[in-house]
């Protein structure tokens, strides 16, 4: 086991939960801490359930503002008068896109990962994702990954584990990990409704992924 120190950018939801587990498997539970973003979301939901997975494993969970997106304004995550697209757009991108998001919570965890001597940053960005996030393609990461090795002098590893996983798949990674019993702790309906509303983009993609994978959402057992 490594004694390396890593950093899980920690969002609440299925996957960045998925890839805390990975960690504690990877690089063991002392190694281990996370971080959450505030960045005027308007589901604040997110953020305590991200702080209590964290609590479940056994991990800090530290929250760092950033306010720069709802001031931007456009999307529909940080504007609440902006309708959430019900359907993932053909072409183009859909309204949930907050442009930069992943960059700036990569380039900040990056800098407090920095102060403290943590090498390894955790992410659960997929390039499957049906949304198509440039920012969470391969090529954007391993770019960013350069950036930062760059303009920090430092050697740290930008770790996506479920970059080319579907749905499906990292359903069964979870069951593996056994963070199962921690995805009932989780995020994901767009709309904030908990149990969720399960018409939502994000709904239904997690529910497509545990159909696949024939295994019960413990979210909706709750
Ligand atoms: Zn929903």
């Amino acid at each position: 086991m490594s004694e390396n120190k890593a950093l899980v950018v920690l969002s609440g939801g299925q996957d960045s939960t998925t890839c805390l587990y990975w960690a504690l498997d990877r690089f063991g539970s002392d190694n281990v801490s996370t971080v959450s973003f505030d960045y005027g979301q308007r589901h604040r939901v997110e953020l305590e359930c991200a702080a209590s997975i964290a609590r479940q494993a056994r991990v800090s969970n530290t929250c760092l503002p950033i306010d720069t997106f709802a001031a931007i304004g456009g999307d529909a995550l940080t504007d609440n008068d902006i309708d959430i697209d019900k359907n993932a757009s053909a072409g183009g991108l859909p309204n949930t896109f907050v442009p930069g998001r992943n960059i700036i919570f990569l380039t900040f965890a990056a800098a407090y990962a920095y102060q403290r001597g943590i090498d390894n940053l955790v992410t659960g960005v997929a390039q499957t994702d049906f949304s198509g996030y440039p920012d969470c393609r391969e090529a954007t990461i391993r770019a960013l990954q350069q950036t930062l090795r760059a303009g920090m002098e430092s050697a740290i590893v930008i770790h996506t584990p479920l970059m080319q996983l579907s749905k499906k798949e990292t359903v069964q990674l979870a069951v593996t990990l056994g963070a199962l019993p921690a995805l009932a702790l989780t995020h994901t309906c767009y709309e904030g409704e908990r149990p969720p509303c399960g018409q939502c983009p994000a709904c239904k993609l997690r529910a497509k992924g545990f159909a696949e994978a024939g295994i019960e959402d413990p979210l909706l057992r709750a």
